[in-house]
């Protein structure tokens, strides 16, 4: 088996735009599109 290295996308959040890389980020599906918000912005879009 070759070396193979496993490529981790990095994620922004969709509302702050922070990345992975500094803060958890959490992919959803809403109507349909595929978004990420991260850990910090989620009770924010849980309240509405
Ligand atoms: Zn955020």
């Amino acid at each position: 088996m070759a070396d193979v290295k496993k490529e981790v996308p990095e994620l922004e959040c969709s509302n702050c735009g922070t990345t992975s890389e500094l803060t958890p980020v959490i992919t959803y599906v809403h109507q349909g599109e595929e978004k990420h918000v991260c850990t910090r912005c989620l009770p924010a879009l849980i309240h509405g």
